[in-house]
Parts: structure tokens; sequence; C-alpha cells
């Protein structure tokens, strides 16, 4: 099987969705690699290193489609809305695509793209389960996102992050509050931690404090039905869950210096947990890091993509934050995409080295998105059916 990396054209994306280091192992396994030139080199990989490990380097997009059974991607679809459809012409019957295509977004994209009769393959929709958990893109990328948020937070805040004791007085170290400690939270936490800050954070899955505490930081405890819903993931609340949470985190966030907001729930709209009055009530010079900016953010002043100051605080809302930290962002994304591939090789001994789509697999299964001129997955249609209804 041909493996073809096409360069990525969503605006901003550095990342590349395999890197070299993983050109030998997919060898071994039976993949050869097909990349277009200058593919890697946003992520600090040049085509030598690809060369190097045995990847062919094609002058254009076009000829790695040509010759690809398989275009790895990092964006395709939906995660690329505005160019994805340059690419539509260049796919052959048959022919499998597998990237973040967030799906449920835009299903109307996947319709598109069913029409070529290719097999897509939405990374985002790999199931919440051990096995799945080394394919896992979102995992991996929401790390990137809670190291890269502190960070960004350090650098603004008018103060240190630990505390000094020193011959010119001692400095208090900075209070960080992380709003939903999922993968992103935990690793910001990790990684304020790390920079000697004193660390809180809240979360409405009850199996976090445990997690919470293992990494050093001080879990927030509120009185607060529990929100564990399917799948490891947290379920929708009503409006007077969050009006309670916004009211019994007003105290927490006025006295922190650094709060880093993380709270999604798949599908929907990020809630609202700041508001307004609640970064006027923070001192000046005080910092949010809003990382649900993409799905409209958790704190009511935030812009996407735009760094702003209100009330003397700075609120920055990055959405695509593995971008700026691409070279291990890819490498990551690399091992989960190998895993991916690996996967759809044949469970049965004898045929080891087949791709087999049609075995019986739930991670296959789970993030089949269009097969045969047909959107396949329940959730894209469903998805697509709400559309249509509402447009009807
Ligand atoms: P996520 O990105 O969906 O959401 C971030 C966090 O926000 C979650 O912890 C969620 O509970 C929390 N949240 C939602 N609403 C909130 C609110 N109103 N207030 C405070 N917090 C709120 O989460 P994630 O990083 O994808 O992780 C969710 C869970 O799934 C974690 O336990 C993670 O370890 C688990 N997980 C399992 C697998 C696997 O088994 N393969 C893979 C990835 C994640």
């Amino acid at each position: 099987m041909k493996v073809g990396v096409v360069k990525e054209t969503f605006p901003g994306e550095r990342r590349v969705a395999l890197v070299p280091d993983i050109v030998g192992p997919l060898a071994k396994r039976g993949f050869e690699v097909l990349l277009e030139a200058g593919a890697g080199v946003l992520s600090g990989y040049a085509d030598a290193a690809y060369e190097a490990k045995g990847a062919k380097v094609l002058g254009s997009r076009k000829e790695v489609f040509d010759g690809a059974d398989i275009i790895a991607q990092v964006r395709l679809c939906g995660a690329n809305p505005d160019c994805c459809g340059w690419d539509l012409d260049l796919l052959h019957e048959g022919q499998i695509l597998v990237g973040a295509a967030d799906p449920l977004s835009r299903p109307d994209l996947v319709a598109d793209l069913a029409k070529k009769d290719v097999s897509a393959f939405g990374l985002e929709l790999i199931p919440r389960t051990t096995r799945a958990q080394s394919m896992d893109i979102l995992s991996s990328m929401a790390l990137v996102a809670g190291y890269r948020a502190v960070l960004w937070a350090a650098e603004r805040l008018p103060k240190f992050f630990p505390m000094f004791m020193t011959a010119a007085g001692t400095v208090a170290p900075a209070k960080v509050f992380i709003i939903g400690a999922g993968v992103a939270g935990l690793q910001a936490i990790a990684t304020a931690k790390r920079l000697g800050a004193i660390v809180s954070a809240y979360d409405i899955r009850t199996a976090v404090k445990e997690e919470v505490e293992s990494l050093g930081g001080k879990f927030v405890e509120m009185e607060l039905e529990s929100g564990d819903g399917e799948g490891g993931y947290a379920r929708a609340m009503d409006e007077e869950f969050y009006r309670r949470q916004r009211e019994l985190m007003t105290k927490v966030i006025a006295a922190s210096d650094v709060v880093i907001t993380t709270a999604a729930v798949p599908g929907k709209k990020a809630p609202i947990l700041v508001t307004e009055e609640m970064v006027k009530g923070m001192a000046p010079g005080s910092v949010i890091v809003d990382l649900a900016a993409e799905r409209g953010g958790n704190c009511e002043l935030t812009k996407p993509d735009e760094e702003v100051v209100a009330h003397g605080v700075t609120i920055l809302g990055p959405t695509n934050v593995p971008a700026t930290l691409p070279f291990h962002a890819s490498q990551m994304y690399s091992k989960n995409m190998f895993n991916f591939l690996v996967n759809m090789l044949s469970k049965d001994r004898e045929r080891k080295d087949e791709f087999d789509l049609e075995q019986e697999d739930d991670i296959i299964a789970g993030t089949w998105m269009t097969k045969g001129g047909h959107v396949v997955h329940a959730d894209i249609k469903n998805a697509l059916g709400t559309a249509e209804g509402a447009q009807g």
C-alpha cells in the first residue's frame, strides 16, 4: 500500500501527517510513503530526512494523489473547510483518506466527499477505549494544547510563576486555576506545577479529582451534581447548572492570576463559565487562556484567534494550538496515524500483510465516514438529516 502525505493547506497549519521516523516502521508493515516535496518543512522535517528513511519525494500534490492508495492528512474535509474542495478533483475511486475531518460540524462536506466514491476515515471519531488510545489524536493534540496554554499565560502574566525567597524580598507564587481537567487540563496542571505555580482545578466528572491531586493540584470542591457522560466524556448540563457553577467559581477566579479553560462537551457549543462580570473581578494583569475558543469559548469575552485585553485582563482564544508546536505535535500525530493504519491490516495471521477494511473492528467501523459513494457513519447521517431539516 502506498501512503501519500501532502502539504497541509489550512491557514496557519504547520503540522504534517507523517514524520520521517515513522517511514521505516511503516515500511516494515508493507507501506511505502510518497511525500509531496516540502510537506514536512514547516514542522521541521526536510525532504532529505524522509528520503533517508526510504520515502519517495514527488514534485507535485497531484502526483501524490495519483500514486497513493491512502492519503494521510492532518486536516481534511470539515477540518479544512475552505480548502478541502481543491483536493476533490485529485481523488480517485477507491482511494482511502485518513485525517481529522470535523465531520459533525460540517457533515455537508462529508457528503461531498462521498460523491467521489472514496473511503474516508475521521480520526476524531475514534472510540474512547483502551485499545484505541494509541490512535487517539484528540488526546495527543490536547496534551500539546494544555502545555502551550500555560507557557502563553506565563509569558503574558506580569508576575513570576514560582515562589522566590531572595535578598530583595519574597515573591509569592502565581495562582493558576484550570477549568476542565481532561487531557488538556491535566497537562496544563502538570506544566503550571513544573513552573512553580499554585494550581487548582475543577471538573464536572467525578473521576477527575484523584487525577488532579496526583499531579499536585488542588481539586476545588463545589456543591454541584456530577456531569459524567458516555464514554468518559462530560455530558451537557442545563443552564441552571452552569449558572450555579459560575456563581461558585466566581471567588476562585477572582483570586487567580491565571485561568485556563478547557471545558468542552463533544458536539456541543462550549458552555460559558466565565462571564464579563467574573473577568471584572480579576486583578488587572491576570490572564485567561480559553482552549475552548474553537467551540465558541468558555469565557464570554473570548474572540477566536485573538488576544484581547478587557478590564485589564488579557484573554487569549487560540483555535489551532497544536500547530504552534508542530515538530512534536506531528510526531505524536504520526504515531497515532501509524497505529491506525496498522490496525487496518488483517488480524488473520495468514493475511497479516493485507489491508482489510471489512474486518470486524470497532475502530475501523467507528471512524468510517464514506464508502461506495455514500455517507456511512450514523452520527454524520444524523447530523446531515438535522442540517437538511434546518434548511427545509
Ligand atoms: P474534553 O476535551 O472533551 O473536555 C475537557 C474537560 O472539560 C473534560 O474533562 C470535561 O469533563 C470537562 N468539562 C466539561 N464541562 C465542564 C464544566 N461545565 N465545568 C468543568 N469541566 C467541564 O475532554 P478530554 O480531554 O477528551 O477527556 C475526557 C476524558 O476522556 C478523560 O477522562 C480522558 O482521560 C478520557 N479519555 C479516554 C480515552 C481513551 O480511553 N481512549 C481517550 C481520550 C480521553
